[in-house]
């Protein structure tokens, strides 16, 4: 196996894209912006899924699924939500081909045009909400909180494996309340839920906010969100929340009679993540011998690997190895023996190096003789030698402790890359020499959002739930301000 990345300091993105390849997550398609996500990816992504899912059923939220085509008429519906996705829409136009007159080629058939054009979903929220007039009646058909898992095309121009296809999976949760405070509870909690995850599962922590007018989703009244920051200092959205007001409700005529006989328009909120959080997690932890991955998301936690010349040599060291094997799977762990004669101990160390395996276990016939294993980390690259008698108590310990240092050290570039500046010539400086999170004052305008966007290529990435009142005045124009919001050049 040819490791020879490209280091993150040569060019990050190069090291991001040939990573994702060469570690086997994902590959570029024949068609352009979508991918192939391979089994080794989609591994990661199943991890990811089954925790969220658990979470969001926790939470009280039922799967459930709604078509891939939305009729075109329903997206006219809700005018500023088709202003919003109009520009990335795949339509189809047609339902059947026929042989062309060369009697080889393949052509649309004329003759088969759609009287309705239809949509690849981009978001659901149209035909969801369509669909709930027909379910909500009364008071007591509220709350609906149901979540679908889902593909989705957005026909996005510039795009990267898994931080931005135009196909993506992802899941999206749809709800409708009774009240407005409800829907914003519910908004927050949803947030919250993300935050959680990736902080304990993914390891990456996220600022909470919401975005500005500029940003916010299309359609929404609010879009709370998390931001991550990828170590070149770049932000990336992680995952949304909105509260929709009642903009849907009124659009689809979706009203409920309330306990008093009144009628009134159903309260919304959508929310989702999608297969971007794969892009936030390889660029967060990994570094230039190949992912780093949490043990909270690793397809394979532990990877054990026999060293021998002879096959009587092969045969110890199996039996006392499959043992071991079956005390770690009893206690969750999912562990590989790698016995594969076909490949030299050297070769698999640099494979699961790449992988970004959190533990590897190596055993000679010294370490058999001697009743020890190697054991080597991959956050730290180091390695120590242990006795078997502790070897499983070691493991179960390790795990977590790579878990809480990986955080610990996302967290640690993260804090110390949020800078507050008061000018604007700091801040073009700052953005270009330093990059990461700006904390700086500004006036509350879109036009100023926009003039900085256009001269810096910074946006605000959110307005921090936690933001202080703090008297100040906007890094552009110097008009008055009354908090700090973080701006960032993001993926
Ligand atoms: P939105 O519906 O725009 O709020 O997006 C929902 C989630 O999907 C957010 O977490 C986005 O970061 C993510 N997302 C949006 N566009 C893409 C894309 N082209 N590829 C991957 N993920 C995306």
């Amino acid at each position: 196996m040819s490791k020879n990345l490209t280091t993150r300091a040569e060019d990050y993105s190069k090291w991001y894209n040939e990573l994702v390849v060469k570690a086997d997550l994902a590959e570029n398609s024949g068609v352009r912006g979508c991918m192939v996500i391979k089994p080794y990816g989609y591994a990661i992504w199943e991890k990811m899924q089954a925790e969220l899912d658990r979470m969001f059923k926790e939470t009280g939220h039922e799967n459930a699924y709604f078509p891939l085509f939305i009729p075109k008429s329903y997206f006219s519906k809700e005018a500023s939500h088709v202003d919003g996705f109009a520009k990335e829409c795949a339509v189809v136009t047609h339902y059947r081909l026929k042989t062309g007159e060369d009697g080889k080629s393949i052509e649309v058939d004329p003759d088969a045009k759609l009287e309705e054009e239809l949509i690849v979903r981009p978001t659901s929220e149209t035909i969801i909400w369509d669909t709930y007039r027909k379910w909500i009646e009364s008071y007591r058909d509220l709350p609906i909180l149901v979540n679908q898992w889902a593909n989705v095309v957005r026909w996005e121009m510039r795009t990267r494996l898994f931080l931005r296809t135009a196909e993506f999976l992802w899941q999206e949760g749809h709800t409708a309340h009774a009240t407005k405070d409800e829907a914003i509870a519910e908004a927050e909690q949803m947030m919250n839920v993300y935050a959680d995850f990736a902080e304990k599962f993914m390891a990456i922590p996220v600022v909470k906010g919401y975005k500005t007018a500029n940003e916010r989703f299309a359609g929404a009244e609010e879009t709370y969100c998390i931001e991550a920051l990828m170590q070149d200092g770049k932000a990336l959205q992680a995952g949304t929340s909105h509260f929709l007001g009642q903009n849907f409700a009124k659009a689809f005529d979706v009203k409920f009679a309330t306990k008093e006989g009144k009628q009134e328009y159903v309260w919304a909120t959508s929310w989702g993540v999608s297969t971007r959080l794969m892009g936030a997690l390889v660029m967060t932890h990994s570094d230039d011998n190949g992912l780093v991955l949490p043990p909270n998301l690793a397809p394979i936690q532990v990877v054990i690997v026999p060293i021998h010349r002879t096959d009587e040599q092969l045969e110890q060291i199996s039996a006392q190895v499959n043992d071991l094997v079956k005390e770690l799977k009893n206690l969750g762990v999912s562990v590989k023996y790698d016995s594969r004669e076909s490949q030299r101990p050297g070769f698999k160390f640099a494979e699961y190096e790449l992988k970004g395996v959190p533990v590897r276990l190596a055993i000679g016939p010294k370490d058999f003789e001697n009743g020890t294993y190697e054991v080597a980390r991959r956050d730290l690259l180091s390695k120590e030698v242990i006795s078997k008698d502790r070897i499983v108590d070691y493991i179960m310990n390790l795990l977590d402790e790579i878990q809480t240092n990986l955080y610990a050290k996302a967290l640690d570039y993260r804090n110390s890359h949020i800078t507050e500046v008061n000018s604007f010539d700091e801040f073009k400086d700052l953005l270009e020499t330093k990059g990461g999170f700006l904390s700086a004052h500004w006036d509350g305008t879109p036009e100023t959002e926009e003039k900085i966007k256009e001269l810096t290529k910074a946006t605000i990435r959110c307005i921090p739930l936690d933001q202080k009142e703090e008297e100040g005045k906007c890094i552009l124009t110097g008009a008055p301000s009354n908090g700090r919001v973080l701006f960032a050049k993001a993926y």
